[in-house]
């Protein structure tokens, strides 16, 4: 065959593979354009899991009419206005091949107007063909939708995946851009429902509260440091240690502000945060890099998704050292009310006597001397204990079973105050129940004896996407445990039977409630555990609620017969032992 040029559609294609891959690629080409364009509120919509549909929509710059069909031009970009620039990258993009190579394989409309300008335009194109251009009236900024994606090329149509994991991939990414541009609004909508929204007020906690929910949001550090050696800066927040995670998708690291994905930077995370969590855990973080745009090169990936960058090793230990200077400053502390000292033992160890972290203070811990642990004055040290370690000597014995406990009473609604010959134990109602009833789901689970609870009349509920693909996933846990479900159409449920364990009044609302769960905790291997635990954590009682003595007395004989009485599913401890010694101690009785 002879040497010919491509023609410019098949040419077209070709290029736009690099760029578009799937429906996620699209929308951050968008949303990275509309940041580029100083939007201040953008909002992205899908349908189909963006195989239908895409619409990203923003209140920023807008293009002149004249050259609005430019843009679509390959190579045409208004980002890079001078050949030195390519090495010092300060936009998301600089390529100009987003625009055309969506176009290529879409229908694709663009309307926008500049703020200051009376008139808008827009341009409409099929398979990266004109079809329509001329004014229209419309509001400042731009809105771009992108229909039919891979309409023309049915065989990478045939990569794609479900609409609902399309769709969960749209909004992992929107998730992220959410917390990093705290000061945009961004709001996300798979099909009817709208499934993120932050405030954009340009605070980065109140974006991970939207992203992240508050919970996890309320136990974050924040990170903020410039490096000594290399001043680069590092900002953000990491969750606090006690806030592991199952994976590692609960970290985003952003390079000047653009999302990347970096195994480096993951290791250095989770360096930073070695000793502090048990074994297989991860942290959630969000952190930006913010270094010299000279020292990154964004161009060597065509998703922009890596960089690389002039000098590994600082890029490294910036981040590992700003991360770990925030959690020795922040408190990685429980306070407590005895003084233990030492270091105690490996989370292995910690592991392999039954949970994630051993409550510091059970053991009856015998003082040892502080190997260079100067926690603050003699006054704070008594107060303070670090997470994930323990006495030290002696006191490593694990003292798994509990003894007998008497009720003394209930503090703040939240937990139960109990004592036995070897001192006092104040027990976390919620963690103390969650472990009983999730031992029991499991134990009677894998006895094939779980207890279902039917229901008079089926509960009717509507899914969202996330909680649909959790269900799907789970289904089969899902029976295991008790709950009978049945298909009612779109995205709706019959819900006829619960686990007997599930007490809540409206069993649509804790069906709910348990997939939200499971796909918060995200947990991609223990699946059946996650379930477990979502519903024990569901069902247990909550901290602000009284409890009767014989309630109290009952829950604390169970948790006595768990095999881990010590922490609850999620690896919190469930109580904190005084020693006797230690009282008597911190009294100058001995
Ligand atoms: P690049 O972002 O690499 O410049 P694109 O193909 O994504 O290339 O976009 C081409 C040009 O179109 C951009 O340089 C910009 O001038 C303009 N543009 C695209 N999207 C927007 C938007 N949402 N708001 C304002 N201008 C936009
Ligand atoms: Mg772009």
């Amino acid at each position: 065959m002879p040497i010919r040029q491509l023609p410019h559609e098949l040419a077209g294609q070709i290029a736009a593979g690099e760029v578009v891959e799937r429906p996620v690629s699209v929308v951050k080409e968008l949303v990275e354009n509309s940041i580029d364009a100083g939007a201040s509120r953008i909002s992205v919509e899908i349908r189909g899991g963006g195989i239908e549909l895409i619409r990203v929509t923003d209140d920023g710059a807008g293009i002149p009419p004249e050259e609005v069909v430019l843009a679509f031009q390959r190579h045409a970009t208004s980002k890079l206005d001078y050949p030195g620039l390519l090495d010092a990258i300060p936009t998301l993009g600089f390529r100009g091949e987003a625009l055309p190579s969506i176009a290529a394989v879409s229908r694709m409309t663009m309307t926008t107007r500049q703020p200051q300008s009376d008139a808008g335009y827009v341009a409409a194109m099929d398979w990266g063909g004109l079809t329509r251009e001329g004014a229209e009236g419309c509001p400042p900024g731009t809105s771009v939708q992108v229909a039919d994606l891979f309409g023309n090329l049915p065989a990478r149509r045939k990569f794609l995946r479900s609409p609902t994991a399309e769709g969960g991939r749209v909004g992992d990414l929107v998730s992220r851009y959410a917390l990093a541009y705290p000061e945009i609004s961004l709001n996300l909508k798979i099909g009817e429902r709208t499934t993120l929204s932050t405030p954009g007020d340009g605070r980065q906690a109140n974006a991970m509260v939207a992203v992240y929910g508050a919970e996890a949001a309320a136990n974050l550090l924040e990170v903020s440091g410039e490096d000594p050696e290399s001043r680069y800066r590092v900002e953000g927040f990491a969750g606090n240690p006690s806030l592991h995670r199952a994976n590692r998708t609960y970290m985003s690291f952003f390079v000047n502000r653009r999302w990347i994905q970096s195994r480096m930077l993951t290791f250095a995370l989770e360096e930073a945060f070695h000793g502090l969590l048990p074994e297989k855990r991860y942290p959630l973080a969000a952190l930006n890099l913010v270094l010299p745009y000279e020292d990154v090169d964004v161009n060597s990936h065509p998703g922009k998704r890596e960089v690389r960058f002039r000098q590994d090793g600082k890029v490294y230990s910036a981040l590992q050292r700003g991360v770990r200077a925030a959690l020795v400053a922040h408190s990685p502390i429980r306070p407590a009310l005895i003084a233990t000292t030492g270091r105690g033992p490996s989370m292995g160890d910690a592991q392999g006597a039954g949970g994630f972290f051993r409550s510091p203070f059970d053991g009856g811990t015998i003082p040892g001397p502080t190997p260079g642990g100067d926690w603050g004055s003699a006054s704070e040290r008594g107060l303070v204990q670090p997470v994930g370690y323990g006495p030290a000597g002696a006191a490593l014995t694990p003292q798994q079973a509990l003894p007998a406990l008497r009720v003394v009473g209930q503090v703040r609604l939240t937990y139960i105050v109990a004592e036995s010959p070897e001192g006092m134990y104040l027990v976390d109602q919620h963690a103390a129940h969650e472990r009983v009833l999730f031992d029991r789901i499991v134990r009677e689970a894998s006895l094939r004896e779980s207890v279902s609870q039917p229901l008079l009349a089926p509960a009717h509920v509507e899914l969202t996407v996330g909680q649909l693909s959790t269900l799907e996933e789970q289904r089969q846990f899902l029976a295991d445990y008790g709950f009978e479900l049945e298909d009612f159409g779109g995205t709706a449920y019959l819900v006829r039977a619960v686990p007997a364990v599930l007490t809540t009044k409206d069993p649509g609302k804790g069906l709910v409630d348990v997939l939200d769960m499971v796909a918060f905790e995200g947990l991609l291997k223990e699946r059946e555990d996650v379930l477990a635990a979502s519903l024990a954590c569901h069902s247990a009682i909550r901290a602000g609620q009284s409890m009767t003595e014989p309630e109290m007395r009952a829950l604390l004989e169970q948790l006595e017969t768990t095999d881990n009485p010590h922490t609850c599913p999620h690896g919190r401890p469930t109580l904190i032992h005084f020693s006797a010694y230690h009282m008597e101690r911190e009294f100058g009785r001995r």
